[in-house]
């Protein structure tokens, strides 16, 4: 077959009904054509099916019925079948029926004119059947030709043997019915047991978590105790010393008084000791009982409009007799945030503290503090170049008592409870502190405040 021949329909047969009885014959012409084109058994009684049904609605209408049998390459090889009646249907026989019997075809269509009515249907070959060549056409042809129609008893013969094969293929699709719906049963079974299983584990864990989460109350409540207990023995401890120490002071200055001493310059530097670790020990007492009224939850803000210009004066001014090194610069730098609500005498405190810290460990360059406006927050940077301190420390100074070993300060001593007391005044003030700093190069500690409260 040449490409031209593949894109055309090639005639097979012709055929008129006038009676009843061709029925029939056309069916058995039908599935002749279809058997003799390649289609399988079930496919061969299809077609045949779809031509008788068009047939019968079609001789009830009247007159002759042309019927033509093509076979087809226009896209797939398929068997195609026109049938012409002279008598316009207007819609009412035939369109109706045809859409049931369409689907014993792949495609149907009703050509309902005012000249006469034309059926066309089609229904393609099986992929293994042999090829249309123009050789297997002509074969196909006068195979048709010289057949001979049976009677309308052969037919019905013929029609039988097809509805016991029908009946044999719908009990044998419904015996796997059956097993498909044991095997479903099967699984759903199995389905259920897996789901019960599961739940019985979900249950298990979420008895365990449950237990696990009474467990961690309990904890907490235990440790809220003991940091409460800590807090209390801090605060009533300290607050004892603190009037014994005093009166050590009170009583070192009173002996090494030169217009009344009658000690000896040994006695007196002995003395003198004495004095200075008693100062050095009520500085501790000091820390302490601050830090355990914070930790009390004791301290309430005092908020009000603080002018940070002053409150910078304030600590230039009395920390300029600590800054005493001509190798350090010690700056305040003018604050980009004149005002702030807040805490004055808590946020000096930190402050002060943070600079206290930095000129304590810085040799030589310089000690800053400045302040700015970062978003709706107002951040005050206290950076040194001094000593620095260990990354994996960066957390720990923030432990009370907690002093990087090694780090000597340059003047004065520590206890360790600057920055755990400064921090927990930030966050009164409703702020957060942060600390960058690299050994060797220096430390910046950023304490962030809320412009506004909420
Ligand atoms: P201290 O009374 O010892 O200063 P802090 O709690 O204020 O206690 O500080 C804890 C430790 O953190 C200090 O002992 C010091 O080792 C380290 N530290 C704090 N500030 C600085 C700084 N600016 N530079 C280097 N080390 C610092």
């Amino acid at each position: 077959m040449n490409s031209a021949d593949a894109q055309r329909d090639h005639l097979l047969s012709r055929m008129r009904l006038r009676i009843e009885q061709d029925i029939f014959v056309v069916r058995q012409f039908g599935r002749e054509v279809a058997r003799a084109a390649g289609m399988e058994s079930q496919d061969q009684t299809r077609l045949a099916t779809a031509i008788s049904e068009v047939a019968r609605r079609m001789v009830a209408l009247g007159r002759d019925v042309e019927v033509a049998f093509f076979a087809s390459a226009v896209q797939h090889p398929a068997v195609r079948v026109e049938m012409v009646s002279p008598i316009t249907d207007g819609q009412e026989h035939l369109v109706p029926h045809l859409a049931q019997v369409g689907r014993l075809v792949d495609t149907m269509e009703v050509d309902d004119g005012d000249t006469g009515t034309t059926v066309r249907m089609s229904r393609r070959l099986p992929p293994g059947a042999p090829p249309l060549t123009r050789d297997r056409m002509t074969e196909i042809r006068e195979g048709l030709a010289a057949h001979v129609p049976g009677t309308p008893l052969d037919e019905l013969a013929v029609q039988n043997q097809q509805l016991i094969s029908a009946l044999d293929e719908v009990r044998a699709q419904r015996d796997d019915l059956a097993r498909l719906n044991a095997e479903l049963e099967e699984t759903n079974r199995g389905v259920m047991a897996l789901y019960h299983q599961l739940s019985e584990e979900l249950e298990e864990t979420n008895r365990g978590v449950v237990a696990l989460y009474a467990e961690l109350d309990e904890k907490s409540v235990q440790l809220r105790t003991a940091s409460e207990a800590k807090t209390r023995f801090l605060a009533n401890v300290s607050h004892e010393l603190r009037a014994p120490v005093t009166a050590i002071i009170g009583l070192g200055r009173l002996l090494v008084d030169t217009s009344s001493s009658a000690l000896d310059p040994e006695q007196s530097r002995q003395v003198e000791l004495i004095r200075s670790s008693a100062t050095d020990l009520l500085a501790l007492v000091n820390d302490l009982l601050d830090l355990a009224k914070a930790e009390a939850g004791r301290m309430e803000p005092n908020w009000s409009d603080v002018d940070l210009r002053a409150m910078f004066g304030q600590l230039r001014g009395t920390l300029r007799p600590l800054a005493t090194r001509p190798e350090v610069d010690f700056l305040v730098e003018e604050p980009a945030v004149p005002h702030l609500l807040s805490d004055e005498v808590m946020l000096a405190q930190v402050l002060r503290n943070l600079l206290t810290n930095a000129l304590k460990f810085t040799a030589t360059g310089s000690v800053r503090l400045t302040a700015q406006r970062v978003d709706d927050d107002v951040e005050f940077t206290v950076a040194d170049t001094g000593a620095g301190i260990p990354a994996e420390l960066h957390e720990r100074i923030f432990e009370e008592f907690y002093q990087v070993p090694g780090a000597k300060p340059l003047n004065g001593t520590g206890t360790g409870l600057g920055l755990p007391y400064a921090r927990r005044l930030v966050g009164i003030l409703g702020g957060a502190m942060r600390v960058s700093s690299e050994p060797g190069i220096g430390s910046t500690f950023t304490v962030c405040l809320p412009l506004r409260q909420p």
